[in-house]
């Protein structure tokens, strides 16, 4: 039997000398000096959390991993609030494993958060399941709440040997990245990736590729990600959600025309699978990137 399904034993994996905890407070994970997220033993919690609201995230080599939400007024004898770090550096220092982790605690930990009260009858919820589920306590209503993410696409939008970039308002200057926005109920990721290039830049895309996705868990958002063809090259700025787009050649990049995005950021690849396709300089020794994240600005 899986051990989320399996509550005594799950219990005893809590109390476990060996066992780890992921704290998160206020959607903080804790980064340490390291560069690595900070694994807590149950004793370094201190005294105010709830035992019955650990997530059970899994096995990390001899290690159980649990993601516990650290109370509002950080517990008594437990972590500093200093210690919890913003969003920024969750994705611009930690490794992709490390990233995922921390996101994947923060991830449930929000998601339980959101869902402490039932959406159909308003009664208090249970965490079930090693805190996957959560269940309406009323017996007559007995709804079940799973863990969700939202998709999102994100894209490159290239003409020839030119790429689309945007700057939103509350980038710095020179800071740019692809085009990014929330998939809408009915909608397939192409039509998604077609309507908010429109939206944003009025430039008419055709041919839409996949390229790959990241988790992005701000708060549980998974970023598709495409490289798409431009069909018509006029920006005009729609809807206000950039402040400033243009075409820039790889040229124009090399020379640093603009900031990118970090590094580990889906957008970075994007742009670094059409920027690589050259004989010049490969984008990633280039240090154009920026060492904070969209969201880091964002939320
Ligand atoms: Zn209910």
């Amino acid at each position: 039997m899986a051990l989320r399904n399996d509550p005594a034993a799950l219990q005893a994996t809590l109390l476990h000398e060996q066992t780890r905890f992921v704290a998160v407070w206020q959607s903080r994970c804790m980064i340490g000096d390291d560069d690595n997220p900070v694994l807590l033993p149950r004793a370094a919690l201190g005294d105010g959390w709830r035992n019955e609201l650990a997530i059970y995230l899994g096995r990390l080599a001899e290690q159980h991993l649990f993601a516990i939400a650290v109370d509002a007024a950080a517990p008594a004898g437990g972590p500093d609030a200093s210690q919890f770090d913003n969003h920024g550096r969750l994705l611009a220092l930690t490794s992709a494993d490390d990233g995922a982790l921390l996101a994947y605690a923060k991830g449930m930990v929000e998601w339980q958060q959101r869902h402490l009260y039932c959406g159909l009858c308003g009664a208090e919820n249970r965490p079930a399941d090693g805190g996957f589920v959560m269940v309406c306590s009323n017996a007559a209503c007995g709804h079940r709440c799973f863990p969700r993410v939202d998709p999102a696409i994100i894209v490159l939008v290239t003409d020839a040997d030119r790429c689309l970039l945007g700057r939103q308002a509350r980038w710095p200057a020179g800071r740019f990245s692809t085009i990014a926005g929330f998939v809408e109920p009915g909608e397939s990721m192409e039509d998604a990736v077609r309507r908010e290039v429109a939206e944003e830049t009025n430039i008419k895309v055709g041919a839409v590729n996949y390229l790959g996705s990241q988790p992005w868990p701000f708060p549980g958002a998974m970023m598709v990600g495409f490289h798409a063809a431009a069909e018509s090259v006029a920006i005009n700025l729609n809807d206000q959600e950039l402040a400033e787009a243009g075409w820039f050649t790889r040229e124009q990049l090399a020379a640093g025309a603009v900031q990118l995005p970090p590094v580990n950021s889906i957008a970075f690849r994007l742009i670094e699978a059409w920027f690589d396709q050259w004989d010049g300089a490969r984008l990633a020794e280039l240090g154009l990137s920026s060492s904070f994240s969209r969201s880091a600005q964002s939320d």
